[in-house]
């Protein structure tokens, strides 16, 4: 698996853009202090994993777990109303100690440390101290050889990642219901707590996209359309959950929203992605596996869950649906160069991205612009720019739903 730290490095003073953003820390919750806190590598790097002294130390005690998880190899500490916010990983000392470090809200009441490892390691110590009301959690990890690594059982991951297996398949829309229940719209804005997506400077892409989405819903709504949100705060959902969201709600076509980072000058301007798993496109398969890695890194693998039949009925499935993905992806960027928006050169594109794996809703990826371009940049935070192409976007599903209309009738004839 490649590796490569998801952060960028530039720096830029811009505010953010919604105050919405700012989600009102439980009453309650401990805070973490970040200066108190460390990453201690013992003894001299030779380039092999060493053992690690970690200290997270929080306003008080908090409840917590730790656990391994393996490919790549990470510690994970829960922690129960531990308040990460506006605590940047990368300014703890000793950040640089590990590979890869990241926090932030995981569900309800539960917020999470994920530290990326160099090599299989186990827990030789976890201690929770308190002095003068303030405490600290101290954890010693050594290395290991890999039939010592012990990572935690998918059984006990399931309470808290797999999707609800109860979830009823989705029901494609009939025909005579066209008339009788509005169009449903899921709305995906990417990223999420712990997965902050693409950060420039104090600006982070899972907070830009709520913030749009937040806005889109209103102007949806307003034209008719019901729309199912996947996320409405700052919490981690894993992507194969934001699908199932979709599906049990009946939704028929799911768009998920990014404003990523690449390299300056890979990309600029709006893209429209949808699934295509062979697409030999690199700048697009870096997205697409940095987007399933921080998942991975967030919370817990899903890939191969699925069985082989399973596997060959959701591709079939999916053969069916992609003609529909792909008539609103090209609606979608008429409807957006007509409008005069910058547009990516190849404006529709296909990509492996997990969320668009969905073998029965129509599924989108909009990256809206991207955060490492200066102009995207100028655009995701000017409102004008956000109201007029939450307008094109309605526009585009109505001229989609009224194509689809059509298709079904030619169907049932
Ligand atoms: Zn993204």
């Amino acid at each position: 698996m490649r590796r490569f730290l998801h952060a960028i490095g530039l720096l830029l003073a811009l505010a953010l853009p919604l105050a919405a953003q700012e989600v009102p820390a439980e009453p309650g919750a401990a805070k973490i202090s970040v200066s108190q806190s460390a990453i201690a590598a013992e003894g001299r790097d030779r380039g092999k994993p060493r053992p690690l002294d970690i200290t997270v130390a929080t306003s008080r005690a908090v409840p917590f777990r730790t656990y391994f998880l393996a490919d790549p190899p990470r510690l994970v500490v829960d922690f129960r109303d531990l308040d990460f916010r506006g605590a940047k990983p990368e300014t703890m000392p000793g950040a640089d100690q590990v590979p890869g470090l990241r926090w932030g809200n995981f569900r309800e009441g539960w917020s999470r440390l994920v530290v990326e490892l160099a090599g299989p390691y186990a827990m030789k110590n976890a201690l929770q101290s308190a002095e003068n009301g303030a405490s600290a959690l101290h954890l010693r990890i050594e290395p290991v050889k890999d039939k010592d690594f012990v990572v935690r059982p998918d059984a006990l991951a399931a309470l808290w990642d797999l999707p609800q297996s109860t979830v009823p398949p989705a029901k494609p829309r009939a025909a005579t219901e066209a008339s009788t229940r509005p169009l449903r719209i899921a709305i995906d804005p990417g990223h999420g707590g712990i997965d902050p997506g693409a950060q420039v400077g104090a600006i982070s892409e899972a907070a830009v996209m709520l913030g749009f989405t937040r806005e889109l819903t209103e102007v949806l709504q307003a034209s008719g359309f019901e729309v199912i949100p996947t996320r409405i705060d700052d919490s981690f959902v894993p992507l194969e959950r934001r699908m199932t969201k979709a599906r049990a709600a009946g939704a028929d076509l799911f768009l998920s929203f990014h404003a990523d980072a690449l390299p300056a000058g890979q990309a600029a301007g709006a893209t429209i992605y949808i699934w295509n798993s062979d697409a030999n496109d690199r700048a697009a398969d870096e997205l697409a596996s940095r987007h399933d890695r921080d998942d991975i890194l967030s919370g817990v693998d899903l890939t191969g869950t699925d069985d082989e039949v399973a596997q060959v009925l959701m591709d079939l499935a999916r053969t069916e649906n992609h003609p529909r993905s792909e008539s609103f992806a090209k609606m979608l960027a008429a409807e957006l160069s007509q409008q005069g928006f910058d547009m990516h050169r190849r404006p529709v594109r296909g990509a492996a991205f997990s969320v668009l794996k969905s073998p029965d809703i129509p599924s989108v990826l909009i990256e809206l612009g991207f955060l490492t371009d200066a102009s995207d940049r100028a655009n995701l935070f000017d409102p004008d720019w956000r109201g007029r192409m939450s307008q094109s976007i309605a526009r585009a599903i109505g001229i989609w739903s009224k194509d689809e209309a059509k298709r079904a009738e030619l169907l049932r004839k």
